[in-house]
């Protein structure tokens, strides 16, 4: 219901939004990826499934391409990764966790340079998503798929597409997939993400001893994040900042609001009192947190602002006063989705915290119309995490990441038929 048409609306604070917006048309496509030289082996497969979802990893020796298909007859769907062999703990066995999709896996050497991972389906699944890591932190390199439900259409649907692309049990080798479902549906108008690089200015955040400063990171990574999301054409992107430039929190909320962005992502990379603590995580604001709007609440105008487009302006305070509540409980609601999303997506390739999705009364995130979350990219408090966030290779598997997430959640958000 708050889905309704964006105005976008530009007051003077508004203007380096727009700036945001325009740079967003121009950006070029993503390169396409090189393929390797020499065929690496696979050394481990895992698969682990709950009702909603099954992940299936593949761990390499090296990078690797793959290809997806679905089979009917018995109902799978099988992995190839071009690869020599492979030598696993378990090449075959049942999902880990509480899988309905899945009933078992088989590992496999489909040809001389094709290992094949066949998936058994007790219920009619899709691929959502399937995307290669490099290594890292003394992991293999990894092909991570995730697998949904589907109609039994959309799963007849797939056979008959690959049947057709193929013609015979060995499916075209591609560098990456092509996510079945929602994100084939025609797109009327893009979500605009805002992106908030915290701190800023005067104000340098988190700051280590030989003077490296959070509001430097936290812009360098924004930036590299906006730019994976515009290439990916599926969303406006906006930056609270994008020079070191100080803003107020409130001009932080303001402009998301302003410009009813869809999804509002601070980021930050703050100290900790205790140096051991490491890893990402993602904050909502806290149900139970003193709720700063309130405050504002009491300010007529500001009531009429925050509900317009949404409600009509005449109504009694007290309908006003019902809406605005369910409205800041479907954001909440929307942020907690947000968090959990980027989280599943950071998990497989970032050290993260314990407990992962985490609540605090982050004042910036406060709007009532935007799903908003808070993420801490690790600690500069931390060395490790230091040494990661000051790293090429790290930013960009991150910024990766969680541009999954972030398409994950809209995947989530698009209505039911
Ligand atoms: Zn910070």
């Amino acid at each position: 219901m708050l889905k309704s048409i964006r105005l976008l609306v530009l007051p003077l604070v508004a203007a380096l939004l727009l700036a945001g917006g325009l740079q967003a048309q121009d950006a070029p496509a993503a390169p396409a990826e090189v393929a390797p030289v020499a065929l690496p082996n696979v050394i481990d497969v895992r698969v682990s499934a709950t009702p909603e979802r099954a992940r299936l990893i593949i761990d390499l020796a090296a990078k690797t391409e793959f290809a997806l298909v679905s089979l009917s007859e018995p109902d799978r769907i099988a992995i190839d990764v071009r690869a020599a062999t492979f030598s696993v703990p378990e090449p075959s066995g049942k999902p880990a966790g509480e899988g309905n999709m899945i009933s078992d896996y088989l590992v496999e050497q489909a040809a001389p340079d094709r290992v094949r991972t066949m998936l058994t389906l007790s219920a009619p699944a899709q691929v959502q998503q399937a995307y290669v890591l490099d290594p890292f932190e003394g992991q293999p390199a990894r092909l991570v798929v995730d697998v949904i439900p589907a109609t039994a259409e959309e799963f007849a649907a797939n056979v008959a597409r690959d049947a057709a692309a193929s013609g015979t049990a060995t499916p075209p080798v591609t560098a990456d997939s092509t996510p079945a479902g929602g994100s084939e549906l025609p797109i009327a108008t893009r979500p605009l993400v805002v992106i908030d690089p915290g701190h800023g200015g005067i104000d340098s955040g988190a700051e280590t001893a030989d003077g490296i400063k959070e509001k430097d990171i936290v812009l360098s990574f924004a930036l590299k994040l906006q730019e994976l999301l515009v290439s990916s054409g599926r969303f406006d992107v906006a930056l609270t900042r994008e020079d070191d430039t100080f803003l107020r929190l409130e001009e932080r909320v303001a402009l998301a609001r302003t410009n009813k962005a869809d999804l509002f992502i601070s980021l930050h990379a703050d100290s900790f009192q205790q140096p051991e603590i490491r890893g990402a995580s993602v904050y909502t604001r806290d149900e139970n947190a003193t709720d700063v709007l309130d405050k504002v609440l009491a300010d007529n105008e500001n009531k009429t602002d925050i509900i317009a487009g949404f409600a009509m302006p005449q109504m009694a305070p007290e309908v006003v006063d019902i809406l605005l509540d369910l409205m800041r409980r479907e954001m909440r609601h929307q942020s907690f989705v947000a968090a959990q999303a980027i989280v599943h997506q950071l998990e497989p390739s970032v050290e993260l915290r314990r407990f992962p999705v985490r609540q605090a009364d982050f004042l910036v995130l406060q709007a009532p119309d935007v799903p908003s979350v808070l993420l801490e990219l690790g600690f500069l408090s931390n060395a490790d995490d230091m040494a990661n966030l000051l790293q090429g290779e790290w930013q960009d598997r991150t910024a990766d990441a969680l541009a999954r997430g972030i398409s994950s959640y809209f995947d989530s958000m698009v209505p039911d038929e």
